[in-house]
């Protein structure tokens, strides 16, 4: 059985918690895509833990957490995390990461650090992490797969090789020290001592526990609107955060994915630049944020205030589609219950039109919002578990969501803790 939880928008919708609430079930928790550059906030007996590598089954001691060839690894990132959980008192996870894995370099985040510098007022709002430079350097083929690490001769002369081409760049374009390709062997050598206990060939493992019936998860980062092909680009991110790549990144056959769900939150946020045809300024927005508490104000990656705004249906429409969506997880419902009024985004106008498609970026930048107003319920739903005991304004604005989006909401979030949630 294998199950998908990613994101219908801009990344921070829940997924975290919603990965930690079914790894509860769940034997293999994979990451497929992406690196440290955004984050899970979990919280759970032993504290509150940001995650940026780590898949979130981490805290739950029968869950194999898998990290897959789609990954950018960041080791010691990967190890910092490690030494976190396990100070907090949480048992040494259980750790598999795939022989074929790339490796996200230091020169990575330098690069990315000083092309950010470069491009100035004209940056992407990248999150610093080296995650542009390590995707491109893969598909141009200047990766370096972990397996290299145990070939030394090959490293060797494979490093000599990327330092000549990286120090062109850094010498003459962004005026830096160049690297030292031994240095960079040294250290690999000294990271391949603390993990190579974890590397394997992911793809077999999952293959089998597939086979023995076991259940997995696919955990995506960010969301639908941050995919290089689907999103807005060019602010997205490097990789893809689709499902469908689940099947690439961590090595599975597309028929093997059996359930696909997708978190989006019962209103909009979102953190860096692009458009956001819905966003709230000034007190309704500042309102929105500090009710949102831990879900409103800061980006777990970057701690930057994020961007808040009504729900979009129409981009969560598309976000859902994109996706494939066999489930739709409403997160965050509880923080609307001050509100008199909710709007919904249900349609952009562009050029004097109304259309309720997503469309490409430059269009998409011209798009002005068209609401529908929905009465608020006026009461704290923090911790609620049943769909009954909904207020009914709740309800309709929960249906309406579900015909507006056009896909089944069949779980709705209530609050940040585990368990504070309901089924359909
Ligand atoms: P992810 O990247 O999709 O996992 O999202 P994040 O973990 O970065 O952001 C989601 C934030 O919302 C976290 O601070 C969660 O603790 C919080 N959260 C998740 N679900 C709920 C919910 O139903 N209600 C409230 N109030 N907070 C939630």
């Amino acid at each position: 059985m294998v199950k998908a939880i990613v994101g219908a928008n801009w990344g921070d919708e829940g997924k975290g918690k919603v990965t930690d609430l079914l790894s509860e079930q769940a034997d293999v928790v994979v990451r497929f895509q992406g690196g440290a550059n955004a984050g899970h906030t979990i919280i759970n007996d032993y504290g509150k833990f940001a995650l940026h590598l780590l898949p979130s089954g981490a805290c739950n001691p029968g869950t194999v957490n898998v990290i897959g060839n789609g990954v950018a690894l960041d080791i010691p990132e990967l190890l910092e995390e490690i030494r976190d959980l396990t100070e907090a008192g949480v048992p040494a996870p259980k750790i598999l990461i795939s022989d074929r894995v790339q490796l996200l370099m230091p020169y990575h985040i330098l690069l990315d650090a000083c092309e950010e510098e470069r491009l100035a007022g004209h940056a992407f709002g990248s999150t610093k992490s080296g995650i542009a430079p390590f995707y491109s350097d893969k598909y141009a083929k200047n990766g370096i797969q972990i397996n290299e690490l145990f070939d030394e001769e090959s490293l060797m002369a494979h490093l000599e090789n990327i330092c000549a081409l990286k120090n062109a760049l850094l010498v003459h374009l962004y005026h830096r020290d160049p690297l030292d390709p031994k240095a960079l062997f040294r250290q690999l050598m000294d990271w391949r001592e603390e993990i190579k206990d974890y590397i394997t060939d992911t793809h077999q493992y999952l293959r089998d526990a597939i086979a023995q019936g076991k259940t997995v998860l696919l955990e995506g980062q960010l969301g639908s609107l941050k995919d290089p092909d689907f999103g807005i680009y060019p602010m997205t991110t490097s990789s893809h955060t689709l499902a469908g790549y689940g099947c690439i990144g961590a090595g599975i056959g597309p028929g093997d994915m059996d359930q696909i769900y997708v978190v989006t939150k019962a209103y909009s946020s979102a953190v860096g630049a692009g458009a956001f045809v819905s966003e709230l300024f000034d007190e309704a927005a500042e309102e929105l944020r500090k009710r949102g508490g831990d879900a409103g104000e800061y980006g777990a990656k970057t701690g930057r205030p994020r961007r808040v705004g009504w729900f979009d249906a129409v981009a969560t429409r598309y976000g859902c589609q994109v996706q494939g969506a066999t489930d739709v997880v409403l997160t965050c419902l509880d923080v609307l219950g001050y509100l008199d009024e909710i709007k919904v985004c249900v349609g952009y106008e562009v050029d004097g039109e109304v259309i309720r498609y997503f469309p490409v970026t430059p269009v998409l930048n011209r798009a002005r919002p068209v609401y529908e107003t929905l009465p608020g319920w006026k009461t704290d739903l923090r911790g609620v578990t049943s769909w009954e005991d909904l207020p009914q304004a709740a309800r309709d604005y929960v249906r309406f969501l579900e015909e507006e989006i056009g896909f089944p909401i069949t779980m709705v979030s209530t609050g940040p803790k585990r368990h504070e949630v309901l089924y359909r």
